[in-house]
């Protein structure tokens, strides 16, 4: 026989749901999800006035009116519009910073609005939940549906990482569940190139998994072609570790004892009177010395430029409409 708790201990679940773009992908994946938090209300694991929160990241098409129709349709349904595309990242923050402040959820688990994670697996992890987890982190167990190049590109960047020293949770992306006291910790994040994924294993707390096989987009495009995905990946990295810069100095280093070596053998066939074309070996120094100095100097410049951007202190976002209940 299950036990019910009674309704008031009940804790409020916000499904949390960034869009940029997804007039084809929202009237499609809102019911699928509507549909399951009713399932765990109707089955009183979670609050009867669960819902959601929609960030629209500066959408150009219909995916801000959509928003507001499902919220006349059925008020649990809340969303924030930002006045410009500000990124994936920051809709987070947005969203988990609303829901805080406004005491709008206990706990929240943001999903993609393409249902390429199984939203199926959000029961589980509300069970997790309630055994006591206070993060539970959405793993694929396969890349099946992604393109080959994804797979290359993704599996080579979180080695990359790893190497570094920055350890993520494989397979994991942006799917996730945060308690109360780990979105509290969460949001004492000011940092302005924030790389989510990277942060939560650093809260600490009990924190479990959820397996599922990632899908193809329920329909659209992906909203990060190539170069922004690029981009994203090097801010991954330049906001986390200082290792590039650390490859830098060391690659100088070998670079200046290769120089000292080449200045002992130049002196001694000088000192013997050969006579060397030192045409070519010049020019390539200077080549590989001074692209390496560039090289150097622009990693450099990323990290000032880092600086710079979080010394500014800029907001992360602007809202220009909210929708709460
Ligand atoms: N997204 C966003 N702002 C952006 C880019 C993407 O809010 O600038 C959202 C997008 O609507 C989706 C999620 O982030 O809900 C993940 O994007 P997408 O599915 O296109 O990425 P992929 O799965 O191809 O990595
Ligand atoms: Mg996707």
């Amino acid at each position: 026989m299950t036990q019910n708790l009674p309704l008031q201990s009940l804790q409020k679940l916000m499904i949390l749901i960034p869009a940029y773009n997804e007039q084809e992908v929202l009237p499609e994946s809102l019911p699928i999800l509507q549909k399951i938090i009713q399932e765990l209300i109707d089955s009183q694991q979670i609050a009867p006035d669960s819902g959601f929160m929609i960030v629209s990241d500066g959408s150009s098409d219909q995916t801000w009116p959509l928003i507001e129709q499902a919220h006349e349709a059925d008020p649990r349904v809340m969303g924030l519009k930002f006045s410009r595309n500000f990124g994936h990242q920051n809709a987070l923050i947005a969203g988990l910073t609303v829901i805080s402040q406004q005491k709008l959820a206990d706990f929240v688990i943001s999903i993609d609005a393409d249902l390429q994670d199984d939203p199926q697996a959000i029961k589980q992890m509300v069970e997790q939940y309630r055994a006591g987890s206070e993060i539970v982190f959405g793993v694929r167990n396969n890349r099946d549906s992604d393109s080959w190049f994804k797979r290359v590109t993704a599996e080579t960047f979180y080695s990359l990482l790893g190497k570094m020293g920055v350890h993520l949770i494989p397979e994991h992306a942006d799917f996730r569940l945060l308690g109360p006291k780990a979105i509290t910790a969460f949001l004492q994040y000011q940092e302005e190139n924030m790389f989510i994924r990277g942060i939560i294993p650093l809260l600490g707390f009990e924190s479990s998994r959820v397996y599922y096989a990632r899908r193809k987009r329920l329909a659209g495009k992906s909203k990060y072609p190539l170069l922004k995905m690029l981009s994203f990946a090097w801010d991954g990295i330049t906001s986390f570790s200082i290792a590039p810069l650390r490859l830098v100095l060391s690659l100088g280093v070998i670079f200046a004892l290769f120089g000292l070596v080449m200045l002992v053998y130049t002196l001694i066939v000088k000192l013997r009177g050969a006579t060397e074309a030192g045409w070519s070996s010049l020019m390539i120094s200077i080549w590989i010395v001074g692209g390496f100095q560039m090289m150097a100097v622009g990693l450099t410049g990323e990290y000032i430029g880092k600086i710079f951007s979080e010394v500014k202190h800029r907001p992360r976002f602007t809202i220009e409409k909210k929708l709460l209940k």
